[in-house]
C-alpha cells in the first residue's frame, strides 16, 4: 500500500523486551499485564483550550499567567503521522484527535488528511474520530469531513444559557455550539455525539433537558461521571451522580433498552429509547469501573505516550522520534515494551487509593 511501511517485529524479541530493555524489534500486538491491547490511541494535538471548564481547567489554576508549551515543543503534523503508523503497527484501529480544543491548531485539516491516509496491515482505513467543545466546529466541520474526518464528539454540559455560560467560565453561548453540532451533522461526521460531564448541584437538573433536546436528532447523548482527573478540579465523591441513577431518572420520563457494546473497550454503556427515538450513553468511570477492557494509550501534546488518564508519567517519544538513529522499528519496540509493562486500572482503585501523586491534567492528554 503506497506510503503504508510495514513494522515487522520477531515475536522472541516481543519475550525478550519485557525482560531486556534494549532490544529493537517486536512480534505481534503487545498486550499488557492485563492482556489488554493497545486498540485505541488518543492524540493531544494542543495544550490549549478557549474555555476553562472547571473539571478540567479551572480558571484559578489556568488563568491568564499559565505557561502552556511552546509550539517548537509540539509534535508537527509530519511526526503525529509517523507515530501513528507505528501505533497502528503496534494494534490500534482508532485514532482521537483531543487537546485542550484541538480546533485550536492550526491547519488541523492537514494533519485529519495525513491521519485518514493510514491503512491498517489488512489495508483497511482507521477508525479516525475528533473530541471538541463546538466552539469553533460551525466553520471547521466540512473542511475537517472533506480531510477524512469520520467521527466527531461534542462536549455541552448544558442547554441553559447561563449555566453553559457559567461552566465553561468564559461566558461563550450555547447557542454557537449547537450550531456547531448542526454542521456536523450536515458535513456528514455522524453519528454526531454529545457528551455531558453531570455534576450533583451544578448541571444535574440539566439532564431531562438534554435528553429531550437530542431525542429523535440523530446525535448520541452521552452522560459523563463527574471524574478526578488532573490535580485541580476539587473532586469530591459526593458530587458524583452515578449514571444508574441517571438511568432510572430518565427511564420515569422515557423506556430504555439496554443495547450491546458496539466495540471491544468501549467505555460507554449503551441503552436505546424503546420508542426508537435513538441511544443514549453512560460513561462511569466512578461507579462501575472500565480498567478490565481499557485498550486506550493518550499521547500527549509534547510526545509523552500515557497509559492512563490517571497516569502521572508518561514515557517520553519526541526525542527519540527526533533521532535520526531511530528508526519505526525501535519506535515500536520502544512503546510495546511500555505497554507490556503497563498495569493501570485506577478507577478500579481509585477510592482505596492511599497515595496521592499528581496526576497529567487532562487538557495535556485529551479525556
Ligand atoms: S482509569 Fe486508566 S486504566 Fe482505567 S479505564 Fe481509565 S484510562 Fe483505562
Amino acid at each position: 500500500m503506497a506510503g503504508m511501511q510495514e513494522v515487522h517485529i520477531p515475536l522472541s524479541a516481543l519475550t525478550a523486551a519485557r525482560r531486556s530493555p534494549t532490544l529493537t524489534s517486536l512480534a505481534g500486538p503487545p498486550l499488557d499485564a492485563f492482556q489488554r491491547p493497545l486498540r485505541d490511541l488518543r492524540i493531544s494535538v494542543t495544550d490549549r483550550c478557549n474555555f476553562r471548564c472547571g473539571y478540567c481547567m479551572p480558571k484559578e489554576h489556568f488563568g491568564p499567567g499559565y505557561r502552556f508549551l511552546p509550539h517548537a515543543d509540539l509534535l508537527s503534523f509530519e511526526e503525529i503521522t509517523r507515530l501513528a503508523r507505528v501505533f497502528v503497527g503496534l494494534g490500534v484501529r482508532k485514532l482521537r484527535l483531543t487537546g485542550g480544543e484541538p480546533l485550536l491548531r492550526r491547519d488541523l485539516p492537514k494533519l485529519v488528511a495525513q491521519l485518514a491516509a493510514l491503512r491498517t496491515p489488512e489495508g483497511a482505513p482507521l477508525d479516525l474520530t475528533l473530541t471538541t467543545n463546538g466552539s469553533l466546529l460551525a466553520k471547521q466541520a466540512q473542511p475537517l469531513a472533506d480531510a477524512g474526518l469520520q467521527r466527531i464528539t461534542v462536549s455541552l454540559d448544558a442547554l441553559d444559557d447561563a449555566v453553559f455560560r457559567r461552566m465553561n467560565d468564559v461566558d461563550f453561548p450555547v447557542a454557537d455550539v449547537l450550531a456547531g453540532i448542526a454542521a456536523a451533522q450536515a458535513a456528514g461526521l455522524g453519528p454526531v455525539k454529545v457528551n455531558m460531564v453531570v455534576q450533583r448541584g451544578v448541571n444535574d437538573h440539566e439532564v431531562e433537558a438534554m435528553a429531550a433536546h437530542f431525542r429523535g436528532s440523530g446525535v448520541v447523548l452521552r452522560f459523563i461521571e463527574f471524574m478526578d482527573v488532573g490535580s485541580h478540579n476539587g473532586w469530591k465523591l459526593d458530587h458524583v451522580l452515578p449514571s444508574r441513577e441517571l438511568v432510572e431518572r430518565i427511564q420515569r420520563r422515557w423506556p430504555l433498552r439496554a443495547l450491546e457494546a458496539s466495540a471491544p473497550g468501549e467505555t460507554a454503556e449503551r441503552w436505546a429509547y424503546a420508542d426508537g427515538a435513538g441511544e443514549l450513553g453512560f460513561i462511569s468511570s466512578v461507579s462501575q469501573a472500565f480498567c478490565g477492557t481499557c485498550n486506550r494509550a493518550r499521547l500527549s501534546t509534547d510526545g509523552r505516550l500515557y497509559t492512563c488518564l490517571f497516569g502521572h508519567q508518561g514515557l517520553p517519544l519526541r526525542e527519540h522520534l527526533r533521532d535520526p538513529a531511530n528508526s519505526d522499528s525501535d519506535l515500536a519496540a520502544r512503546i510495546g515494551r511500555h505497554w507490556m509493562q503497563r498495569s493501570d486500572r485506577y478507577s478500579v482503585l481509585r477510592l482505596s487509593q492511599t497515595e496521592a501523586l499528581p496526576k497529567v491534567e487532562m487538557h495535556f492528554i485529551g479525556g
